[in-house]
């Protein structure tokens, strides 16, 4: 097969069973349909060391996402909650989670997996790893708690993941920070509504997903979803934009880069990524080393003038283009960065 995508499949869970007898040829088929990696999303304690297992066999492909899912939390046993920590701590964990609210299956009770969801949002600032939110006929409720968190910390690194809520979910979501990831249902008949949400997330802010093996997007609706599928997906999504899609694949796949890294903030690498635009929050496009999560010191120099800002004011710093110099250092939390262009 011959093509020129380039995809990011942002949400699989390939320790399901139904992989377990040609996890390989379907990594193949994937990588014959352009999906070049794939975060492999763990839902309870079992299922995010079997994500890393898989990561560390298909290191090129695979990065691996940590935690308890919220329809898994009341089965969670004491130390569970440890080792997703622990755990959060390999570097082939690129992303914590899945978390997040589900109204629909009710198998949690709902203070729990607000507890549950709290504890991912605030591992993710310790650690700098982004959050994956599943939400499920919880759309206010989550929104409610992201807020919360956001107002006390500042915007929130992470994906609304196979999202199927309404516009004004999406933009709020959209202007805290996050990432609004969609999957095969966006491509199903009735989904009109869906579709124009798609339409209307701006570019560096979608990602693609299948959330295999559930919820194949047409043509293979009904059979076993798999990472090769998220081209379908894609497609829809382009024609709905009016993108090309290789287009859509190349600006998804560069939106989940920045996600998921590598190379991830607060890595200690050299910390930079093409494509990003100034005016918005922490973003990785500063050429700098992150030495710790406190404060950073800039590996080259920035074109113009930017300022550096964080919601608590006692921490507030600015910074001119005479501080973005080799080796200089600025204090600051980076959890809450803020960089914008300097007025004038
Ligand atoms: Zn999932």
């Amino acid at each position: 097969m011959t093509h020129n995508l380039m995809l990011f499949d942002t949400h699989a869970h390939l320790f399901d069973e139904r992989f377990a007898g040609d996890l390989p040829a379907v990594l193949e088929r994937a990588a014959a349909a352009g999906v070049g990696r794939v975060v492999c999303v763990g839902i309870d304690r079992d299922t995010s060391a079997a994500s890393l297992d898989i990561a560390r066999r298909f290191p090129a492909a695979v990065v691996a996402a940590v935690g308890l899912q919220p329809n898994h939390v009341a089965e969670a046993a004491a130390g569970d909650w440890d080792e997703v920590v622990r755990l959060a701590a390999d570097p082939r964990a690129a992303a914590l989670g899945e978390t997040g609210l589900d109204r629909y299956w009710d198998r949690a009770p709902f203070p729990q997996q607000e507890d549950y969801f709290a504890r991912h949002l605030d591992l993710s600032r310790r650690t700098g790893k982004p959050v994956v939110i599943h939400c499920r006929e919880a759309e206010a409720d989550v929104v409610r708690v992201l807020r919360a968190d956001f107002d006390r910390h500042g915007p929130v690194r992470g994906v609304m993941h196979s999202f199927t809520g309404d516009a004004a979910t999406a933009e709020a979501c959209l202007a805290m920070g996050l990432y609004v990831s969609f999957a095969g249902m966006v491509t199903y008949k009735t989904a009109a509504d869906l579709r124009a949400v798609a339409k209307a997330v701006p570019a560096d802010r979608l990602l693609v997903e299948t959330d295999c093996p559930y919820l194949a997007p047409v043509p293979h609706r009904g059979k076993r979803n798999e990472p090769a599928f998220v081209a379908h997906t894609a497609a829809v999504i382009a024609a709905e934009r009016g993108e090309s899609a290789a287009t859509l694949a190349a600006r998804t796949s560069e939106n989940a880069t920045a996600l998921f890294g590598p190379p991830a903030p607060y890595a200690g690498g050299p910390n930079r990524a093409a494509g990003s635009t100034p005016g918005g929050y922490f973003s990785p496009v500063l050429p700098f080393l992150c030495s710790s999560s406190n404060f950073l010191t800039f590996a080259g120099s920035v074109d113009g003038g930017f300022v550096l800002s964080s919601p608590q004011p006692t921490r507030t710093a600015a910074a001119s283009t005479t501080a973005a110099r080799p080796g200089n250092r600025i204090d600051m939390p980076l959890h809450s960065l803020r960089w914008d262009r300097a007025s004038g």
